[in-house]
């Protein structure tokens, strides 16, 4: 059974939003084009507390968006504020269809500890539940689609991977915020030799 999962299409990850990934926006047609297609469709939103470690300003010393910080124990990059629980910026993206989602699985809810995968934080200890939702489908191949493809996309990839689920990353549904120039070409090619298959929306 297929599933296609679309990673948080978010107003604050859109042009103009808090943390913009360039272009986030042409994922949204393609997606709605393929959505109605899976027999099990998911999406996720990044959910934040406005005291979330992520976010630079939350973090001791003068620490900035971008720079890198400690989360929970895990070195990553530290953001501007984004995806606050209940805010317009945490909302899906009022273009993307909603009527072809099955389930919204939120992540990033703690506090002390962000989740950049769709499946668990970033220890790997606590599951989102989507794992669950998804067995209980008889769900094997997961399509992959959404915001960052070198951030969230990536990690749910590498997770689903692991999970022994194929996966697919349909890279025209699909933007890269790159932090730094090239981290979207890096991600790529661990993907690939991780098991990982990419593919354009017309190939489904
Ligand atoms: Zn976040």
């Amino acid at each position: 059974m297929k599933a296609l999962i679309i990673v948080d299409v978010q107003n604050d990850f859109l042009p103009g939003g808090a943390l913009a990934v360039p272009e986030g926006d042409r994922v949204i047609p393609v997606i709605n084009k393929i959505s109605k297609r899976f027999p099990v469709v998911v999406a996720t939103q990044d959910w934040h507390p406005a005291t979330h470690m992520s976010f630079a300003v939350n973090q001791p010393g003068d620490k900035r968006p971008f720079e890198e910080g400690i989360v929970g124990g895990v070195r990553q990059v530290l953001w501007p504020v984004h995806c606050v629980q209940g805010s317009d910026g945490a909302a899906l993206a009022a273009a993307l269809d909603q009527e072809p989602v099955h389930a919204i699985i939120r992540k990033g809810t703690d506090p002390d500890i962000d989740s950049y995968s769709a499946f668990f934080d970033m220890q790997g200890k606590n599951s989102t539940g989507l794992d669950g939702y998804l067995r209980s489908r008889n769900v094997d191949e997961i399509y992959v689609s959404g915001l960052a493809a070198d951030v969230c996309v990536y990690f749910t990839i590498m997770d689903g991977l692991q999970l022994g689920y194929s996966c697919y990353l349909i890279e025209d549904a699909s933007r890269a915020v790159e932090v730094e120039k090239g981290d979207y070409e890096k991600a790529r090619q661990r993907m690939l030799q991780a098991g990982a298959k990419i593919i354009d929306s017309e190939r489904l």
